[in-house]
């Protein structure tokens, strides 16, 4: 089976898909022969790549939702159910990174709201398709975490936590849905260029400290390309994902990239120290 029948048939519904790894994850779902719902609260952004995918021939729907807002999150698959009648993949891809500060100058609204983006959206967003999923005993949820994840970096309170409380509540589902054919799974995308990167470089170190080390990552240029997430999620995705419920993944697994790039026949995906002298 070529690259792009993997996901033929098949209906994704992809949060965060305006910019960054969830819009080339949405595009190369939609190589892959999926239609590809996509979501953000700025409509342009989604508009835009929607229109992107279409002119490939390839179904695209634009549904702007903040996925903290359960209505919302309802609203978005009623309006997936009505376009395409069903549903089989969820990318739960959307997050923030900010506040950013050390915990007592951050701002309590602001440290909830980033809880009710990272945690509570993917939650309620898995809540929503679930059903669905069950019923036809088979899916994927896929949730993009962070190796921020399992490290106390200082500035980043909400967002560690909020990828470790992602982390566990994945675990938790694939237990409870062990067995039903539905496979729920974690991806660690590595260190991404996109605008989350931007924030964390020219945030200045007195709110985080680590931000000298994330300019050498930028001028070392070991960034990765979104497109490299974007594969990964689209072999956890496919049939070569089938056996993964309950597991994390990260793309700076030298086999876990050799897999995908030989299973999908895309390039060798590069380690991350890839070009120093860049
Ligand atoms: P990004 O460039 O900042 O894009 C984030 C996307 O999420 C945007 O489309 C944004 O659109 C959307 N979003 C934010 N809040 C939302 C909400 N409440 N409802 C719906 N959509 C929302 O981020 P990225 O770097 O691509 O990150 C994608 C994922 O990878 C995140 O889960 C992030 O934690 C993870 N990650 C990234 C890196 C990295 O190096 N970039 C590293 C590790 C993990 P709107 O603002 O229009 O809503």
């Amino acid at each position: 089976m070529s690259f792009n029948e993997l996901l033929s048939g098949q209906v994704v519904v992809v949060t965060g898909a305006g910019r960054g790894i969830g819009r080339a994850t949405a595009l190369a779902l939609s190589e892959a022969g999926a239609a590809v719902v996509l979501v953000a609260r700025s409509g342009d952004q989604i508009t835009g790549v929607a229109d992107e995918i279409r002119q490939t021939g390839r179904p695209a729907l634009a549904i702007a939702t903040d996925v903290s807002d359960a209505t919302q999150v309802d609203h978005l698959l009623v309006l997936t159910l009505r376009a395409f009648g069903r549903v089989d993949i969820l990318v739960n891809n959307a997050a923030v990174v900010e506040p950013i500060g050390k915990v007592w100058e951050t701002s309590p609204l602001a440290w909830q709201k980033l809880m009710a983006i990272n945690v509570i959206g993917p939650y309620l967003c898995a809540r929503a398709v679930l059903p669905h999923l069950l019923e036809r005993g088979s899916g994927r949820i896929i949730n993009v975490s962070s190796g921020a994840a399992d490290k106390n970096l200082q500035g980043l309170s909400a967002y560690c936590a909020s990828k470790a409380a992602l982390e566990r509540f994945s675990g938790t589902l694939a237990a409870e849905v062990e067995g039903t054919g539905v496979v729920v799974s974690v991806l660690r995308p590595g260190i991404v260029d996109t605008d989350m990167q931007a924030v964390l470089r020219e945030t200045p170190s007195s709110r985080f400290p680590h931000s000298e080390t994330w300019q050498k990552f930028h001028r070392e240029n070991q960034l990765r390309s979104p497109r490299e997430p974007a594969l990964a999620i689209t072999w956890l995705a496919s049939r070569f994902g089938a056996d993964s419920n309950g597991q994390t993944f990260t793309i700076d697994d030298d086999a876990f990239r050799q897999r995908i790039a030989a299973d999908l026949g895309v390039p060798p995906l590069p380690p991350r120290q890839r070009n120093r002298a860049a």
